[in-house]
């Protein structure tokens, strides 16, 4: 094969998520997905070749307004394969727009689920938790707590202190003990294993850390693996930007914001970074329910009076943010300070 075909291949391969250039389709393949597998390598052969049958899949593109939504990322004409597909295997029995509509359904439900080779290889996050059959403490229901490493702020008592060490050994290779790098289907083949838990108690999985929003990719990439009736919890600063929140936002069913303090003075001593704080909350406003939204307001020593508290209280609730609970920090001295 000549290195541009290969790269070619390459490219359309990253692209596909089920077939990834195997001859035959690969155990790990989840249970009914052959065919979709079958139709992955076709779309990368028919590329390939410049097959005249693509050019069946651009007319459908155009004949059915076929787009994508919500950061999906799929080649159109491999969307126009699936439909034809669907069409065929449905028997086109109803009205064109209603099999359209029964299609973008089957299309979230049965492709989307899994992610792209590509997402596969991008999205390993490092983790350094996996705590299961937690009740009651993030959320409703029976949670799996999941934290990952890394955090913009360096809170004076953080109780994480080891999301803030280095992820690798000296080596710059070999993963320091007690950090696991995921993808997010390892994560979801590792959790799964509660899955009657969730799906009893109406709990799922909480990610925290560190700070859950530096990893947005992978949760989005995560959710889109788990059941749709998992819950998916952020326990959160929200020290991040409109875009993480509006792409985390479909995907997420309770945010738990610890503020720390609306007050300016206070959240720069205590975490050693300048507030953005309103920012961050006019951008929940926007992008959020505040029935999804849980915040936060810790006492904590040395650093907030009661009237403190009292004031932070006060501001959100003139934001809008009615679920609002007080909390106690303690007193540890753990500011990390490289
Ligand atoms: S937000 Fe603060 S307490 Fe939480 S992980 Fe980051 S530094 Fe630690």
């Amino acid at each position: 094969m000549k290195p541009c075909d290969l790269t070619q291949r390459q490219f359309l391969q990253s692209q596909c998520r089920y077939y990834n250039g195997e001859s035959e389709p690969p155990r790990s393949l989840p249970e009914g997905c052959d065919l979709m597998w079958g139709y992955e390598r076709n779309w990368v052969l028919w590329s390939l070749k410049n097959d005249p049958v693509m050019e069946q899949f651009q007319r459908m593109i155009e004949e059915f307004h076929l787009e994508n939504k919500d950061g999906d990322k799929t080649p159109l004409t491999m969307k126009a394969l699936l439909l034809n597909r669907y069409l065929h295997w449905s028997g086109a029995y109803a009205p064109i727009e209603e099999a359209l509509k029964h299609f973008e359904k089957w299309y979230m439900d049965h492709y989307l689920i899994r992610s792209t080779n590509e997402e596969r290889k991008a999205y390993a996050s490092p983790i350094f938790g996996i705590s299961r059959h937690r009740m009651g403490v993030d959320g409703k229901g029976v949670t799996t707590l999941v934290t990952f490493m890394g955090c913009p702020l360096k809170c004076r008592y953080c109780l994480n202190k080891q999301c803030h060490e280095d992820i690798y050994e000296e080596d710059g290779r070999t993963l320091r003990r007690g950090i696991q790098m995921l993808t997010p289907q390892q994560l979801y083949d590792i959790v799964k294993q509660d899955n009657i838990y969730f799906q009893a108690t109406g709990g799922g999985i909480c990610f925290g850390g560190g700070e859950p929003t530096l990893q947005a990719q992978f949760i989005t990439a995560f959710a889109r693996l788990c059941p749709k009736n998992w819950k998916i919890t952020l326990e959160t600063s929200l020290h991040c930007s409109f875009d993480t929140i509006r792409t985390l936002a479909p995907h997420v069913d309770e945010w738990i914001v610890d503020i720390k303090s609306m007050n300016a003075d206070i959240y720069y001593r205590y975490t050693g970074t300048n507030s953005a704080v309103h920012q961050h909350l006019e951008c929940a406003k926007k992008l959020l329910s505040p029935d999804k939204v849980t915040i936060k307001v810790p006492h904590i020593p040395d650093f907030t009076t009661e009237e403190d508290v009292r004031e932070s209280i006060k501001e959100l609730r003139e934001l809008g943010f009615h679920n609002i609970v007080e909390c106690n920090y303690t007193k540890q001295e753990t500011r990390i300070t490289k």
